[in-house]
């Protein structure tokens, strides 16, 4: 067994390190299947888990990384054999697993999705934990009812990398998509993936009424606290809220006015313990309904050991859509 590059995160006297290292083999983690990991991605939870600003990590010494694509090398796992295209998100990853920014994982083959027909692991983690949880609140959506002629669907957060995904896919459903964002020189990149108005987010971003004049059937939103409660209060009568974020806080100052007089409701997205059969749903529906040439236009790549110095810009919220870190 050999040695590894991986950026391994320790335990300092106050809070933790990063460091590009090599990792050794021997001390991957249990598991059935073995990964050369060729892409993954920077979420803003790898920006919290890199910088030390919040605490993911839970084991030290920890890999960080939440997702990667990559090819199987050895599995004893019954549905995986060497060569097996194959993308991992959440499952705890890069937080009490030895995560995706190494060249090897060691995992459950009870965690693995096959890479869908026409994505490559490079297209899949442009998506990555991002753009797959704006895929499970687009299928949220739908579960409830909503479809382009229920009316408009506001996007918060839109210019970072669960706004953009969602947008481009509402965008190419039909959906007349209003994106929220705070960066309005944005406009023009956020109208290329699919948005037909842009606005400012601070128009979101006050303390909610219980109740305001309805704007939307539906939204994503990346971004929770008032804003949350502002998409609420401003949603049609039976439409419906997929909350996927807390890019501006934890906090839900609403009232229950929406739920109990216009019969809105709140859904609630989760990416990391997300069962198989709508994980694979969701990969599908990326792999149909995503355009490969809007993927393209949100992405922007960095090297393994480009990603410390960029976790910080994602806080920042400097990021615009997705970046994809190659691996090798
Ligand atoms: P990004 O940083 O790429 O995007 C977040 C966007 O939110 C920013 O680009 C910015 O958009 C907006 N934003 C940032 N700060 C504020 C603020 N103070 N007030 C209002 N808007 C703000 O992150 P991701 O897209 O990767 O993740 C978005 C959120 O979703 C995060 O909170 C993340 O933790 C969460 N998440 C949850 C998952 C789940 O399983 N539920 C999985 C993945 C992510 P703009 O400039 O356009 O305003």
């Amino acid at each position: 067994m050999g040695t590894f590059k991986a950026i391994r995160i320790d335990k300092a006297e106050k809070g933790t390190t990063a460091a590009l290292a090599q990792f050794d083999e021997a001390d991957l983690m249990e598991g059935d299947v073995t990964v050369a990991v060729e892409w993954s991605t920077l979420n803003y939870k790898d920006g919290l888990a890199v910088t030390g600003k919040a605490p993911v990590v839970r084991r030290f010494p920890m890999i960080a990384g939440i997702d990667f694509a990559g090819t199987v090398e050895q599995s004893s796992h019954p549905a995986w054999k060497a060569g097996d295209k194959v993308v991992c998100t959440g499952w705890g990853l890069g937080e009490t697993h030895l995560g995706a920014y190494a060249e090897k994982a060691r995992v459950k083959g009870d965690w693995l999705v096959r890479l869908p027909d026409g994505l490559s692991a490079r297209d899949a983690m442009a998506i990555g934990t991002a753009g797959f949880t704006a895929m499970l609140a687009v299928l949220a959506l739908e579960k409830q009812g909503l479809s382009p002629k229920s009316g408009p669907i506001v996007v918060t957060g839109a210019a970072g990398g669960v706004g953009s995904v969602a947008t481009a896919v509402l965008g190419k459903l039909g959906y007349h998509v209003i994106a929220s964002t705070g960066r309005l020189s944005e406009a023009p990149y956020l109208k290329s993936l699919g948005a037909a108005e842009v606005i400012d987010r601070n128009e979101l971003s006050g303390p909610a009424k219980p109740l305001a004049k309805e704007r939307w059937a539906g939204g994503v939103d990346s971004v929770g606290s008032t804003t949350l409660a502002n998409l609420l209060a401003m949603t049609k009568y039976g439409g419906a809220i997929a909350a996927c974020g807390l890019a501006a806080g934890m906090d839900l100052p609403a009232s229950v006015a929406p739920f109990i007089l216009r019969g809105v409701c709140l859904l609630g997205i989760d990416s990391v313990m997300c069962p198989m059969a709508p994980r694979k749903a969701a990969w599908e529906r990326l792999a149909r309904d995503l355009d490969r040439s809007k993927l393209s236009e949100i992405t922007h790549e960095i090297t393994l050991g480009q990603v410390i110095e960029t976790a910080s810009n994602i806080l920042a919220g400097q990021i615009r859509g997705r970046i994809v870190v190659k691996i090798v």
